[in-house]
C-alpha cells in the first residue's frame, strides 16, 4: 500500500521544516554528522522496524527534537503540521528550564502516561541513541556514563511497553550493545 499524496507532503514538509531548524547543529560524536540524520532515522526505525504507517507518528518523529533544541516554537508547529502532531511533539519535549537529573527523572515519570502516538516515537528516540552511544559514541562520554545512559534508557522503555512488540524486540536487541569493560 502506498502512502497518499497528503500524506507524503506532510512527511516532507516535516522534514523539510526539521532540516532548515536544526542545520547549524551536529550529532555530539566524532564524525559530527549533521543532527538532522537522527530525525530521519527515528522515522526510519518506526517505518521499517515498527512498520508504523500513521503519517502523524512519522511527522512526530521528524518534528521531535525542533521545539526542544532549536528557535521553533509550538505555535509554529501547530500552525503548519496542525494541533495533533503538535501535541505529540510537545509530549516529548523535555522542560529545559529543568535541570538535566530532573529532566531524566521525569523522562521515567512521565512515560507510562504518554500518548500511544508520542511512546511509539520515544521508543525510536531511545533505540536510535542507544545505537548511537554503542557505535559512536558522544565525544568524552566515560564508559561509566555510557552504561549509566543503557541502564536510564531502559527504565524509560519500561514505562513504554505495550504499544509495538516490534520496537519493544528492537529496543531490547539495542540495550544487548550495553558498553562492557
Ligand atoms: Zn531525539
Amino acid at each position: 500500500m502506498f502512502p497518499e499524496p497528503e500524506s507524503l507532503k506532510l512527511i516532507f514538509d516535516a522534514l523539510a521544516f526539521a532540516a532548515d531548524m536544526h542545520r547549524d547543529q551536529r550529532r555530539k560524536n566524532a564524525e559530527q554528522a549533521p543532527y538532522i540524520n537522527h530525525p530521519i532515522a527515528l522515522a526510519q526505525i518506526l517505518v521499517r522496524e515498527g512498520r508504523v504507517t500513521d503519517p502523524t507518528v512519522i511527522c512526530a518523529a521528524l518534528l521531535h527534537d525542533t521545539i526542544e533544541d532549536t528557535v521553533a516554537e509550538p505555535m509554529d508547529i501547530e500552525q503548519r503540521f496542525g494541533p495533533e502532531i503538535c501535541a505529540i511533539v510537545l509530549e516529548v519535549t523535555d522542560d529545559k528550564r529543568l535541570p538535566q537529573h530532573e529532566r531524566k527523572r521525569l523522562q521515567i515519570e512521565h512515560s507510562p502516561v504518554l500518548s500511544d502516538a508520542a511512546k511509539l516515537v520515544k521508543l525510536a528516540d531511545k533505540i536510535c541513541n542507544l545505537r548511537d552511544v554503542a557505535e559512536s559514541p558522544p565525544v568524552g562520554w566515560t564508559l561509566e556514563r555510557r552504561q549509566e545512559y543503557f541502564d536510564w534508557a531502559m527504565a524509560v522503555v519500561d514505562g513504554l511497553r505495550g504499544v509495538s512488540p516490534a520496537l519493544e524486540l528492537a529496543f531490547d536487541q539495542a540495550y544487548a550493545l550495553r558498553p562492557r569493560a
